[in-house]
Parts: C-alpha cells; sequence; structure tokens
C-alpha cells in the first residue's frame, strides 16, 4: 500500500474514531455518571453489571460531584475533618468504597471504570471490521482510547489552578494543558461542574452535537480567574 493512502487511512479512522468516542463519551457521561435517582435504584436491585453502573454513579455524581468540591473547583475538602468525614462513609462501604478512595474519591477512574469505554467499541464494530487496513483500525483504536486516557491523567489537572498543575503535572501533561484544546476542555468542564446537565465531554465536540453544551459565561468567567483557573 501506497504511503499516502496508508495515512488517509488512517486519518479517516482517527477521524471516525474521534466522533463516536466523544458521543459515547457524552451518553455514557449523562446516563451513567449522572443517571437519574430512579433509574440507579433499579440498578441497585440488579444484577452485577447494572449494580456496578450505580457504583460508577455514586463515585462520579455523590462523590466527585456533591461530596467533594464543595468550595469550590479547586478544592476538593474544605478540611482535614471534612475529608476524613468522607473517607470513613466511604470506608463503610468496604472494598468498593475503599476503591473510590483510592480513585482520588472520584477523581480518576477507579479500577473497572475504564471498561465503561469499551461501550464505544460496539457501535464502531460493523465499520471497523469492514476496514481491511490495520492503519484505519489502528487511528479508530487510537481516538476510542482518548476518553478514558483523558478522564485518568487530564481530569485530576483540571481541578488545580494552572500554575499548580503545570506544576505537579508531568511534562507531557503540563505541555498538552498549555494548549488551546486542554484550556477549552478545563472550561468545558468547569461548566459541567456549575451545570451537571451539560459538558459531559472531555474529549471536546459530542456535546456540541448532542446540543448539551454550554460556554462559560460572565459571572464564571471571573470566578474562574479568581481561583487561578486560566481563561484564555
Ligand atoms: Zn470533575
Ligand atoms: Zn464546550
Ligand atoms: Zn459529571
Amino acid at each position: 500500500m501506497h504511503v499516502l493512502e496508508t495515512a488517509c487511512s488512517f486519518l479517516a479512522g482517527l477521524a471516525v474514531g474521534y466522533v463516536i468516542a466523544s458521543l459515547t463519551e457524552s451518553v455514557l457521561h449523562q446516563r451513567i455518571g449522572h443517571a437519574p435517582r430512579q433509574t440507579v435504584e433499579r440498578w441497585k436491585q440488579g444484577s452485577l453489571p447494572l449494580r456496578y453502573l450505580a457504583r460508577i454513579h455514586y463515585s462520579h455524581h455523590v462523590v466527585h460531584h456533591l461530596r467533594t468540591f464543595r468550595q469550590d473547583h479547586v478544592t476538593q475538602f474544605r478540611s482535614i475533618q471534612e475529608r476524613e468525614q468522607v473517607s470513613s462513609e466511604l470506608a463503610m462501604l468496604g472494598a468498593e468504597g475503599e476503591q473510590i478512595v483510592r480513585s482520588g474519591y472520584g477523581l480518576r477512574l477507579d479500577g473497572l471504570g475504564g471498561l465503561a469505554f469499551v461501550v464505544p467499541l460496539l457501535p464502531a464494530l460493523p465499520w471497523i471490521t469492514s476496514q481491511t487496513g490495520a492503519s484505519a483500525i489502528l487511528g479508530a483504536g487510537i481516538a476510542l482510547a482518548l476518553p478514558p486516557i483523558f478522564s485518568h491523567f487530564i481530569h485530576p489537572y483540571l481541578h488545580m489552578p494552572h500554575a499548580q498543575a503545570l506544576q505537579q503535572a508531568p511534562k507531557l501533561t503540563g505541555w498538552l494543558l498549555r494548549r488551546w484544546y486542554f484550556r477549552v476542555m478545563a472550561r468545558h468542564h468547569y461548566v459541567h461542574h456549575r451545570c451537571p446537565r451539560t459538558n459531559f465531554n472531555l474529549l471536546l465536540g459530542g456535546d456540541w452535537l448532542r446540543g448539551c453544551h454550554r460556554t462559560v459565561d460572565g459571572a464564571q468567567r471571573s470566578a474562574m480567574r479568581q481561583l487561578g483557573l486560566r481563561v484564555d
């Protein structure tokens, strides 16, 4: 195969994978991470895969959104006491709760959390199998891996003042955080925590396609600036 052809099919795979991954991330984050109460109650009564969804909801909606970062977007706990309070409640849940503590109280994907992202592979499967080129599959695979990678390696730094994030992040992550795409992601995620009915993506685009995208408003912009988050 020609180099140009290989490159084109790699890029086609990347593009198709990107759109699918972004849409799926948006849908899963909304429907699982922020599932309605009745749905979660039903999951809790269900079999193991459903109970697992209830646990993702708990770790994300309850712990990451409601029990932590109560003061503001960059302060996970207001005091040591608050941290201990949350930790001891989680400890009562046993292994499940310990797993959530280890994930930084829902700040990173815990254990099997990344598995939820395997789901995007399913709608992509017919397309992938129709492609004979390994380069298209490679491109799609890279794109589909981005949401769990961003959740794990980028999300914690979105909850830090920009200067602190650059100081603590590994070199490559720090370089990425200064780029336009990741600055937009940081603002997008800030708005998500103010309004959890919008802005589900870290891999940008899907929210916009689904019509659940909101840009940062004037008041949020000045609040972000006060917290040391970059708004440009
Ligand atoms: Zn967050
Ligand atoms: Zn956005
Ligand atoms: Zn969320």
